[in-house]
């Protein structure tokens, strides 16, 4: 077992989804080494000017990371931004603001780490199966598709695996709403508490901007009837006072 093996496999034996998992920590170390070690790096400044920094999300992440870790003194973000600021004064026009490259390195993260688990499937299904791990709907995808190519008896376990997960979480939420009832004498377990974040979990991912992106733009292609309930309901609230 080499290194990779154990990191992949711990990913698969703790709760949530692996994947999102180890791109959340990704994300964060990746984050906390610029900080770090290049807020005055000159091709760092360059590649950051291309984006005016990083996107909202890891912006205010970065500037969390400074309260959370005493190891990142404010005055990184401080430089850093005021290059970004400056940049953006020049160029007042043509400064581009929609580049991030901690987002860039995730995707890049993302199929590496997909490659990686389907190389090591067939280990890894025997420890998904056992664990409370729960793959996100879009890992799952992106692994059932990559394995496909290259075991088709893989493949069919983990999607059989995936769906006796989906369906003991539904059995679990089921519960959860049942004893919720006032009629009900019994409280919900812990597991059935849970159950509504694991539901969100597996159809969502974590909420991480590369979880994001099939998301928007999703608008503009269709109206959404929702938009003008929702919408209604917020002003009805706001004009009652
Ligand atoms: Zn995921
Ligand atoms: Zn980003």
């Amino acid at each position: 077992m080499d290194a990779l093996d154990i990191y992949l496999s711990e990913a698969f034996e703790r709760d949530g989804c692996p994947v999102c998992t180890l791109l959340r920590n990704f994300e964060e170390k990746t984050l906390t080494t610029l900080l770090y070690e290049h807020p005055n790096d000159p091709s760092l400044i360059e590649e950051l000017k291309k984006g005016l920094g990083l996107c909202p999300y890891h912006s205010w992440k970065a500037l969390e990371l400074t309260s959370k870790n005493p190891l990142i003194d404010p005055l990184s973000i401080a430089v850093i931004y005021e290059r970004m600021l400056d940049h953006y004064l020049r160029n007042w026009d043509n400064a581009d603001g929609n580049r991030c490259m901690i987002c860039t390195m995730s995707r890049e993260k993302e199929e590496t780490l997909i490659d990686a688990i389907a190389d090591r499937m067939k280990e890894l299904l025997n420890r998904y199966e056992e664990s409370p791990a729960i793959l996100c709907r879009k890992h799952f995808q992106m692994l059932l598709e990559r394995t496909k190519k290259l075991d088709k008896k893989h493949a069919a376990r983990l999607e059989a695996i995936q769906k006796l997960k989906g369906e003991k979480l539904q059995r679990l939420l089921k519960a959860f709403i049942e004893k919720s009832s006032y009629l009900h004498d019994e409280g919900p377990t812990e597991e059935e508490i849970l159950s509504i974040r694991q539901t969100i979990l597996l159809l969502k991912g974590e909420p991480l901007p590369i979880n994001q992106e099939s998301f928007l733009g999703a608008e503009s292609r269709g109206r959404s009837p929702w938009k003008r309930r929702l919408s209604f309901r917020f002003q009805g609230k706001n004009s009652k006072g």
